[in-house]
């Protein structure tokens, strides 16, 4: 076997092709460590850069980022990578990558991946002729591509200080001012963001500086806006508690009225429709600032509604008591007056029915006994007896003691007669010093027992007239109840009682 091929290659000189071989290897390890680690910490860095502009593929960066601790050749982070495309891909196409961002894209990726430089045409010609549906077509056909070659590449240019000329340095200039203009500078930023535009346009620093000042003015902005998420969410629970108050106000404003209450359903929409609105305005909000004041405005006018609402209802029940308390006043008047009516009525019927005098039922309300009396009589064919007295020889009292003294007598006369009577018996006085009697339930021949007792009791009282005893005796005639009886037939047979009574010498009692 032949081991050596020239004589002039001998042992010497493959030794030190060997050791020069050894040399390069471990030179070419080397750069290719290098450039791992660069590829790696810009990878990282990117992760962190776009961290925050989508929620979906933010796992998947924080996942390449820790795995990248382990180096490029880590089989889960190749995993993860098919993951992150995966994930890219479901992603909406919502905005078209102008032709210049993609200029920009395969410049980049030519100078990573040379190697890949055809096939990168060839994906940028299909790009440029418009044959991928969106841009997710794109990026699936790059992270492919990418991904089948696992070669290392040469690093990126700008890191390892390439000639300034190797790489567009002004495109991305453009790429950094863009991204800072397209991004929701806070207020607080706004004057840094401005001021390292200037110095990305000025072009007198590298471009790493400027990257790197951009990538930590990003992450500021980012922290800065995960606070203001953080005091954004105080904010709302805060606010939902004062509107929860602002609701229980508004549906404890009592009052009994339907009207009342049809305002205050109303009242209650219109802030519930308010709250929701503002509900669905925060959710949506962004910014802290707008927000509060998009919800101190709209407070501000729920609470003047309520307030309003108040005023009215305040007007309104102010109304309604006052015009309760005027008709209760009313009311009061009108019960008075019918009490005063009542009472007048009452002393009018007793001054039509009374007898002044002696406080006994006249003639009239006799009349309206007597016929009541006798519809009994009818309906129950009870008995009735009905007596008239007649004073004798009054004429003669008034002569001797005077009219006053007669007045007494009358008195004393009605008094006795009530008083020595059944309660359901009936005394009235007829007119003059007549008095009639009505004895329900009893038949002349009881009704002649009543009227001698009677007789008995005036006779034997002493009446005193002028400091001289009087004696008073009176005369009767009775008649009982007949079937045909009419008031004036009954009073007619009684009457003539009487007048016999007096022809037989008076102080008498005679049934007709
Ligand atoms: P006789 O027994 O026949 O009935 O005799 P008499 O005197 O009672 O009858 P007469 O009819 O002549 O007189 C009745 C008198 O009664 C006449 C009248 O002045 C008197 N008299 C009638 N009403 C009143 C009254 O209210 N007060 C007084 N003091 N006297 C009256
Ligand atoms: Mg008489
Ligand atoms: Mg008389």
């Amino acid at each position: 076997m032949v081991f050596f091929k020239n004589k002039e290659e001998g042992p010497e000189k493959w030794k030190e092709k060997y050791l020069r071989l050894l040399d390069d290897q471990e030179q070419s390890e080397k750069q290719f460590k290098a450039n791992e680690e660069l590829l790696c910490k810009t990878i990282v860095r990117f992760a962190l850069a776009v961290k925050g502009l989508n929620r979906q593929l933010d796992p998947h960066l924080n996942r390449i980022r820790s795995l990248l601790k382990g180096g490029l050749q880590s089989q889960q982070l190749q995993k993860e990578l098919t993951a992150f495309s995966a994930a890219l891909a479901k992603l909406e196409d919502s905005a078209e990558t102008s032709l210049a961002d993609a200029a920009l894209l395969f410049e980049f990726l030519g100078k990573r991946y040379p190697l890949l430089q055809d096939q990168l045409d060839q994906i940028r010609d299909n790009y440029e002729s418009r044959k991928f549906a969106n841009n997710q077509g794109l990026f699936l056909a790059l992270l492919e591509l990418i991904e089948a070659d696992s070669k290392p590449q040469p690093p990126l240019a700008a890191e390892v200080g390439l000639a300034p000329g190797d790489i567009d340095v002004n495109a991305i200039h453009i790429q950094l001012i863009r991204l800072l203009d397209n991004a929701e500078i806070p207020l607080f930023f706004a004057e840094d963001a401005e001021q390292l535009k200037q110095r990305i346009q000025s072009e007198q620093q590298p471009l790493s500086r400027v990257f790197d000042d951009t990538i930590s003015l990003l992450l500021s902005i980012k922290k800065h806006l995960e606070a203001e998420q953080r005091e954004m969410a105080m904010f709302l629970a805060a606010l939902t508690e004062q509107l929860t108050e602002l609701g229980i106000k508004a549906t404890g404003v009592n009052s009994a009225a339907e009207n009342s209450l049809k305002k205050r359903n109303l009242l209650d929409r219109s802030v519930s429709e308010q709250i929701q609105e503002l509900k669905e305005k925060t959710e949506n909000a962004t910014q802290l600032e707008p927000l509060k004041q998009v919800v101190s405005s709209r407070l501000s006018a729920i609470s003047e509604q309520i307030q309003e609402h108040n005023h009215r209802e305040q007007k309104e029940r102010d109304r309604v008591r006052q015009e309760m308390q005027a008709l209760a006043a009313k009311l009061r008047d009108m019960e008075s007056e019918s009490g005063e009516l009542r009472s007048r009525l009452d002393a009018a019927q007793q001054r039509a029915t009374r007898d002044p005098l002696t406080g006994l039922p006249n003639r009239l309300a006799l009349e309206d006994r007597l016929a009541d009396e006798i519809a009994r009589c009818k309906r129950y064919q009870s008995a009735l007896t009905m007596i008239v007295w007649d004073v004798d020889l009054f004429k003669a009292i008034n002569d001797n003691y005077g009219h006053k003294s007669g007045d007494k007598a009358l008195v004393i006369i009605g008094k006795l007669l009530s008083e020595h009577c059944r309660q359901t018996d009936f005394v009235s006085r007829f007119g003059g010093e007549e008095f009639v009697m009505l004895l329900p339930d009893t038949d002349a021949v009881a009704g002649l027992q009543v009227a001698e007792k009677l007789r008995g009791t005036v006779q034997n009282c002493s009446f005193n007239a002028n400091g001289n005893k009087v004696n008073i005796t009176l005369s009767c005639g009775l008649s009982q109840y007949r079937d045909g009886d009419t008031t004036e037939s009954l009073f007619e047979r009684a009457d003539a009682g009487l007048y016999k009574a007096k022809q037989s010498g008076r102080n008498c009692c005679i049934v007709v």
